[in-house]
């Protein structure tokens, strides 16, 4: 890890070009790797010595992207997904099992809501979802002995709510479980969740990592410090011998990588759910500009959230950047430098206010996509979250009018304009 700043990481962190070689990290496009002798490729199957030899376990191209975003978080380890559902998936399935129990956020991102409230549930591991701003003793009674780890967002997608991050990470612990968080629409330019005692971060890549709407791609980077080995037979998939793999125990070979470890060498080997080295490459790019990007979200956010705010047709603004907003506190104290560029509002004229408006819209563009460079519109009760029943809606934060705001990095003015002569058709 290094100890430049984040703008500088975004560009120089994950790959360093020796003597002659490309300056661009290139694109390792092949899935497998040559060696001369069969002793040489049996000293890797034998975990002897470290080599490449299948995409699916490691590719240097997408190394090279996981080790820069886990410098970016501050974490020890990161490993790519072909999605963001693969990597809340594998996040929890790495150290879950049958009959195994998760807290989560009931704010989360409707995929994660139907990932663990229903596939995962088939599986064998059950979820309880708990309000993010209930009380501590209400939010200590979801956890059951078989609980084994606690799920939210830092900015929920698309309820904006801000996640107490210390007050969950404290929670979690004294429960003796890990804190994971999708970190997905703060990014670690704004919130960096390991330095408020998160143990595994998060992200759906396809967002503003990538930012320019190229790739779908996820990542999970572990901080390596939660202490798996404390409690004992609690994660025996890291504590007990590995029967699949040399009868390897994680935390015993690998320490503090025997989270991500495992990750790569159980579920992605058995899995696949692998990004392909070319959308790495693209990933790498939009990594590159990250910060500028967020900064100019975060601005044009708030122009366009203090506009909305003051609009007669437009009943209520969520975007924790408004000093009346319910997080703008909890924004403050969490992401002091801006939150994202993602807001949501509600229409005095309700539901088909909202789609008169939505049709209206020329330079935003309705699409099922957020926080991506170019700004776009989403109306969740009847996109994301259309299968969810009106309480399930009210738990998520999500009301049947509400309409989801992806500002973008255009210039601000031109989309004011635009949500002037579409608020005007409302
Ligand atoms: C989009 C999103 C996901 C899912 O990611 P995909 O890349 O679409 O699979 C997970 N969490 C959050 C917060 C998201 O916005």
């Amino acid at each position: 890890m290094s100890n430049y700043r984040i703008e500088t990481k975004c560009l120089h962190s994950g790959y360093k070009p020796g003597k002659g070689e490309p300056r661009q990290l290139p694109i390792y496009q092949s899935t497998t790797f040559k060696y001369d002798t069969t002793d040489e490729m049996g000293k890797l199957f034998d975990l002897e010595e470290e080599g490449y030899f299948y995409t699916r376990l490691q590719n240097p191209t997408n190394d090279a992207v996981a080790a820069k975003i886990a410098d970016l978080e501050g974490g020890v380890g990161a490993i790519l997904t072909s999605s963001g559902q693969a990597a809340t998936f594998y996040s929890i399935f790495n150290i879950c099992e049958a009959g195994d129990h998760v807290v989560c956020s009931s704010t989360v991102y409707g995929g994660t809501f139907n990932l663990l409230g229903v596939t995962m549930k088939k599986l064998g591991i059950e979820s309880t979802f708990v309000d993010p701003d209930a009380p501590v003793e209400e939010l200590n009674k979801a956890f059951r002995p078989n609980t084994k780890a606690v799920f939210a967002e830092t900015i929920a997608n698309p309820a904006l709510v801000v996640l107490d991050i210390e007050k969950f990470a404290k929670i979690a612990h004294e429960h003796e479980v890990p804190l994971i968080v999708d970190n997905t629409f703060a990014t670690p330019v704004n919130c960096r969740p390991f330095e408020w005692g998160a143990d595994i971060v998060t992200h759906s890549t396809t967002k503003y990592m990538d930012g320019h709407a190229a790739q779908v791609g996820g990542v999970i980077v572990d901080s390596g410090n939660f202490d798996w080995a404390k409690y004992g037979d609690k994660y025996h998939g890291l504590t007990t011998p590995d029967e699949s793999y040399h009868g390897i125990v994680y935390t015993e070979r690998f320490g503090k990588l025997a989270y991500i470890t495992k990750a790569t060498s159980q579920l992605m080997r058995d899995l696949g759910s692998i990004p392909s080295p070319q959308n790495c490459f693209i990933l790498n790019l939009g990594l590159e500009s990250l910060p500028l990007r967020v900064e100019r979200h975060c601005y044009n956010a708030q122009k366009v959230a203090e506009y909305l705010n003051a609009h007669e047709k437009v009943s209520h603004v969520n975007f924790a950047g408004l000093p009346g907003d319910k997080y703008h506190e909890l924004a403050k104290k969490y992401m002091p430098k801006g939150t994202c560029g993602v807001i949501s509002f509600e229409l005095t004229g309700g539901r088909e206010a909202a789609v008169r408006f939505m049709d209206s819209l020329k330079l935003a563009t309705i699409a099922t996509h957020v926080a991506d460079a170019k700004t776009c519109v989403l109306h969740p009760a009847s996109h994301t979250h259309r299968q969810m029943n009106d309480e399930e809606l009210a738990a998520a934060g999500v009301s049947p009018g509400m309409i989801r705001f992806s500002v973008g990095i255009e210039n601000a003015e031109d989309i004011i304009e635009d949500l002037e002569q579409a608020l005007a058709n409302a």
